[in-house]
């Protein structure tokens, strides 16, 4: 039985409406899509959807409370909030440097990494 799913292409600030019909597992067609990077949007959220994952998690001796970070690849979407946990479970000490890889192959998935978006000095440093 051939079911619909809509999507929102969140390729570029057009955002067109994506519509995918599927039979069980198996995708029967993508219509609305006004480039391909649409389509692929849409076969990726069927069968695997993701999401990037930018936070800030707090660090201790910085010159400043919270440290940005965020995954080096997208994860599973269904693990999201279970990722957020973890990264905020972290405990981190200054000084860290932009790119250090806080927590690698993360979720369990080889190539994911926690990075650090920026350095952080100690507090007592200067600059
Ligand atoms: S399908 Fe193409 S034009 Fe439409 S929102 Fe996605 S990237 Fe933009």
């Amino acid at each position: 039985m051939t079911e619909a799913k809509q999507y929102t292409c969140i390729g570029c600030p057009i955002g067109c409406p994506l519509h995918l019909e599927h039979d069980g597992n198996t995708i029967k067609e993508v219509s609305g899509y006004e480039c391909d990077r649409g389509a692929k949007y849409a076969h990726q959220e069927f069968i695997d959807p993701r999401r990037s994952l930018s936070t800030t998690v707090a660090i201790s001796g910085a010159m400043w409370p919270r440290l940005p970070i965020r995954t080096c690849k997208p994860i599973h979407k269904d693990q999201v909030l279970e990722a957020v946990r973890k990264i905020q479970a972290l405990k981190l000490q200054a000084p860290v440097k932009m790119g250090q890889v806080l927590i690698r192959d993360f979720m369990g998935e080889k190539g994911i990494d926690v990075v650090a978006c920026r350095t952080m000095k100690r507090a007592d440093e200067s600059s």
